[in-house]
């Protein structure tokens, strides 16, 4: 059977075709949603968490064989930050196995032409060499923080790769670095540091304090992504991708926790001072993704981390603060 490698081939998308956006409430999934609907796709499928509950196998596979989705997004997901992963192990690898592994194989059984995968960096060694290129995966052991989360992700990659070796499905993967935007998760203690950081500095600014307390020493570096840019790389991705292989979705840009603390402070408008609490992990210390395969492709991001920490804020200010 013939077996696209790392191909890049194209799939019509139909502007009237019925794509499932499995996770449309979550950051990723709404971004999506945002993104489909501007680009006039009319026949979105969107279940709420309440109408269909992911992990259990029997729903799935109702929801599948009744709505027949043409295309599917699975970025639904149980998501946190180095806190959450560190309390709730059993919950991360055990909710993501499960939410995938129905999702793809009911897709599959259903008829669905294309599946795309939403994976995270996270799926990467702890010590891969940066930036870090898609064939870094399964070469050293995991950061120990997220590991329960990154295996349940690598997993979902390797189905897809399973899937597309010895059926020829068109199921294909993308491994975003740290996102954020509207949506996101601006928990004080689960949530990750873009949107922690951004509730407390609103919180401390509003309530007239003199301090802030950030986790680890600041030095850790990662990259973020506005996740409207990766809803972007995904329809590109979607229409332009069919492969084995993930594909890495970064921004390329690389700041330390310290320097992301000081330009939220700066764009949340906080005067007071930052206190580093050593006791808290810092977990990765450097993170960093090689995109130049998409970017090979065609796709690069538009928003830069200040535009986007703006929108961000704005939207925090009209919809949790609300
Ligand atoms: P990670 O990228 O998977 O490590 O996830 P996080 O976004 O949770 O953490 C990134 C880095 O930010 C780590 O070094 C944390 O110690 C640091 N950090 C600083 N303050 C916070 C905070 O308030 N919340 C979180 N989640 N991380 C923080």
């Amino acid at each position: 059977m013939a077996c696209p490698n790392t191909t890049t081939d194209s799939f019509t998308l139909d502007k009237s075709a019925k794509i499932y956006v499995a996770g449309h409430r979550g950051l990723v999934g709404s971004a999506l949603v945002r993104k489909l609907q501007t680009l006039g796709f009319t026949n979105l499928l969107l279940k709420s968490h309440s109408d269909l509950d992911l992990t259990n196998q029997s729903h799935v596979q109702n929801f599948f064989s009744t709505h027949k989705p043409d295309v599917v997004i699975l970025a639904a997901a149980k998501v946190g930050g180095i806190h959450a992963n560190n309390t709730y192990p059993a919950d991360f690898i055990t909710i993501n196995l499960q939410i995938q592994t129905n999702v793809i194989t009911s897709a599959f059984h259903h008829g669905v032409k294309k599946l795309f995968f939403l994976g995270s960096s996270c799926i990467y060694p702890k010590f891969a060499p940066q930036p870090i290129k898609e064939e870094s995966l399964l070469t050293g052991p995991l950061e120990p923080t997220n590991e329960m989360y990154a295996i349940a992700k690598i997993a979902g990659i390797k189905m897809c790769q399973g899937y597309r070796i010895q059926y020829n499905w068109d199921a294909i993967s993308a491994m975003p670095t740290n996102l954020y935007g509207p949506n996101d998760n601006f928990h004080p203690e689960n949530s990750h540091v873009l949107p922690g950081l951004m509730r407390r500095f609103h919180e401390a600014k509003v309530l007239g304090k003199k301090e802030v307390v950030v986790w680890g020493t600041g030095a850790p570096l990662r990259e973020f992504l506005h996740v409207d840019d990766l809803a972007d790389a995904v329809v590109f991705l979607m229409e332009k991708y069919s492969g084995v292989e993930h594909v890495n979705v970064g921004s390329g840009v690389e700041v330390s926790i310290k320097e992301l603390a000081e330009l939220v402070k700066e764009v949340v408008g906080f005067e007071g001072e930052l206190v580093w609490d050593t006791s808290k992990p810092d977990g990765t210390p450097r993170k960093l993704m090689d995109s130049s395969k998409l970017a090979g492709l065609g796709w690069v991001p538009k928003i830069s981390l200040r535009d986007g920490l703006v929108d961000t804020y704005k939207w925090y200010l009209e919809n949790v603060e609300q």
